[in-house]
């Protein structure tokens, strides 16, 4: 449905009066990626890694450096928000917030009824749409911003975080809300988070991205029981599982993660990684095939085969 090959987007670091460049932000570098039909990547890693860059990129948001974007013909897409304080217009009810998008398709037949079915789509009164923001809780707000993704039919929704912001008890709502809707309407998602809680709930396939690479990529099962690059199995470290009798490495990792203004020659992740030896800052490991669709970029593994995502 969407693909995307050696994707790059750069940030230009620019300083003083005459805004000389410094540097560049490397927020995306490289990445191959691919969702199908009704399927979910979840992208997870921390902060400032790139992942909501990728997404805009995705969504053409973004214009990339270098790199192709393949899409499905007639694809649609569209996002739901982290934040669903600032992403509503504090302004309009919902019924104008909901209706937006359909207004600019003009699609303005049986405006109301639409709206009234995307409230009980996203299992809101339909009262709600003569209110404004202000007047819901987060989680409700987040259905209002669901709602309106959803309003003009689109097959593919990046997920930016939407339930990171929202209290643990709502979060499971919300994430069984998004995976009912993808079974009803057949949608795909990229559902970016920092928690691989929720990217286990919602993911057929999970990619691990550090400093605007992906360092590892596949099902979800395999990510989970075998992880193989030490980053992922730092990040699982911390993560509630539900393969308790799966071994957990214990790695710790070495300081903060450094800046995406040129980021460490080499494996990215050599500043940080407890099992870096001397080849590790010197050559950039690829990401290759370890096993069916499991791939990983380090020097640790012997790959089964080079063959790209
Ligand atoms: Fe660690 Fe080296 Fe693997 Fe990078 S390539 S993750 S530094 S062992």
């Amino acid at each position: 449905m969407i693909e995307a090959k050696r994707l790059k987007k750069y940030f230009p670091v620019e300083r003083g009066f005459f805004r000389r460049k410094t540097g560049e932000v490397k927020a995306v570098d490289g990445v191959d990626l691919f969702i199908g039909k009704g399927k979910t990547l979840g992208l997870v890693g921390e902060s400032g890694c790139g992942k909501t860059t990728l997404g805009k990129l995705l969504l053409g948001l973004l214009e990339p450096d270098s790199g192709e974007i393949i899409k499905e013909k007639g694809l649609k897409t569209n996002i739901v928000f982290q934040d669903p304080f600032g992403s509503l217009n504090p302004r309009m009810r919902v019924e104008q917030i909901v209706t937006e998008g359909l207004k600019i398709e003009k699609r303005i037949e049986h405006l109301k009824r639409s709206a009234e079915r995307l409230m009980d789509t996203v299992e809101l009164p339909r009262k709600s749409l003569a209110k404004y923001p202000h007047q819901f809780s987060g989680g409700e707000r987040q259905r209002i911003s669901i709602a309106r993704a959803i309003a003009t039919k689109p097959n593919f929704i990046v997920c930016d975080e939407p339930v990171s912001s929202l209290d643990v008890s709502i979060r499971v709502q919300i994430l069984t809300l998004l995976v009912n809707l993808q079974k009803e309407f057949g949608l795909s998602y990229l559902f970016i988070a920092h928690d691989l809680g929720a990217v286990r709930h919602m993911s057929s396939t999970v990619a691990v991205m550090y400093l605007g690479k992906i360092v590892e990529y596949g099902p979800k099962e395999e990510i989970y029981k075998r992880p193989l690059h030490p980053y992922t199995k730092s990040l699982l470290l911390s993560a509630p599982t539900p393969y308790p009798k799966a071994k957990k490495e214990k790695v710790l990792l070495k300081g903060d993660v450094p800046s995406a203004v040129n980021p460490p020659e080499g494996c990215r992740f050599h500043t940080r990684c407890p099992y870096a030896f001397e080849v590790c800052p010197i050559n950039e490991p690829l990401l290759m095939q370890y096993s069916t669709n499991h791939f990983c970029a380090c020097h640790l593994h012997q790959p089964k085969s080079n063959k790209n995502i």
